[in-house]
């Protein structure tokens, strides 16, 4: 047959995203991890005044007013930022930029998926490390892998486990490849291993607005960075690769660090409610610094059937088809009224079964 593709296209099964709702018909959506939330009214403001003439115009290259704006809160100069349309766009540009067949890309799983997606479209080699169940990152083992790019996300998903920052300080040190560690999840979290940069050249910290500033539909990420790492990803990137209405409203947002605190601070109190209600029912809950929880069903439930039974009465979680996670659903943090009805229904299902 013909085709028209790269072997390596060929062969490739796509990143599928969390699904969407089917309808319009209202769902509790707690399935990707988004903030429940609205983003600030100061970069809602922002959006609702944008003047025509920013749209004429073609946006700035890098983004400057944003990447002055994340420079501000940081503390890091702006030529040690790079922006991008979500955090994904940053790792698309690290795997083009650094890889190609023969040279790897190393990360221990499970972990976020498009990692191997993206190594699989460049055709790098990939190496996966498992994680132990207590989701301890295998930092020998790494090491030994010797990725050209070794991704951990901290917090990780879909465990939620946070790393010690000694070892990510360890990794970096032993590791000659980049070392990417992407803090998606990070507003939630206690600690950042951003201070890493300044001390490894080959370190990049990634951030996105998608999660603690509720802003998953604008698309918006960055990188932080030393310069002369962040050369090699800027000759591969989109020219334009940030939009100027995503570039104006994500500066308002992250200069309201404290309307973002407060609504981490309200998710926090909610992971840890449900942390006590989910033990109540007999799941079995890794310790999360993110704002979703990855649960075991209690043995009575296969995790697939509760999923479908949750999806029929308007409730979205995460199931993942991988063997490793087949008894376990991850569940993001919802309002507390989202929450409740979650626990609600959890309960008749886990009465009936
Ligand atoms: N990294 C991790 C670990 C994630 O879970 C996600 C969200 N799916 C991303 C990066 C991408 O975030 P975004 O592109 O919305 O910034």
């Amino acid at each position: 047959m013909t085709t028209y593709f790269r072997p390596s296209i060929d062969a490739l099964s796509p990143y599928v995203p969390g699904e969407q709702p089917a309808s319009k018909v209202p769902v509790i959506k707690l399935n990707t991890n988004e903030n429940p939330y609205p983003p600030s009214p100061k970069a809602l403001k922002v959006l609702q005044e944008i003047p025509g003439e920013l749209l004429r115009r073609y946006p700035h290259p890098m983004a400057r007013e944003f990447r002055q704006a994340a420079s501000q809160v940081l503390g890091v100069p702006a030529d040690w930022i790079l922006v991008g349309n979500g955090s994904d766009d940053l790792l698309t540009m690290i795997i083009r930029a650094c890889t190609e067949p023969g040279r790897s890309v190393a990360y221990p799983m499970p972990t976020y998926v498009l990692y191997r997606t993206l190594a699989q479209i460049q055709a790098a080699d990939v190496v996966e490390v498992p994680y132990p169940e207590d989701y301890t990152l295998p930092v020998e083992a790494l090491v030994a892998a010797g990725g050209a790019v070794t991704f951990i996300a901290s917090p990780n998903s879909p465990s939620g486990t946070e790393i010690p920052v000694e070892l990510l300080d360890k990794l970096a040190s032993q590791v000659t490849g980049v070392v990417v560690i992407d803090e998606a999840y990070v507003d939630f979290a206690e600690t950042s291993a951003l201070d890493l940069v300044k001390r490894y050249e080959n370190v990049i910290v990634l951030r996105t607005l998608s999660k603690g500033y509720s802003l998953a539909g604008l698309r918006l990420g960055f990188g932080v960075a030393n310069p002369t790492l962040l050369s090699g990803l800027i000759k591969v990137k989109d020219s334009y690769n940030v939009d100027a209405v995503a570039c104006a409203v994500g500066a308002a947002a992250i200069l309201d660090r404290e309307y973002k605190d407060e609504n981490a601070e309200k998710v926090k109190k909610s992971r840890s409610e449900m942390v006590t209600a989910l033990n109540e029912f007999g799941f079995e809950i890794w310790p999360s610094q993110a704002n979703f929880l990855l649960v075991r069903v209690p043995a009575s439930v296969r995790a697939e059937w509760l999923y479908q039974q949750l999806k029929e009465r308007g409730i979205l979680v995460r199931y993942f088809q991988q063997s490793r996670l087949a008894d376990k659903l991850r569940i993001t943090i919802g309002t507390p009224e989202q929450n409740a009805a979650l626990l609600d229904n959890l309960s008749s299902l886990l009465q009936k079964s």
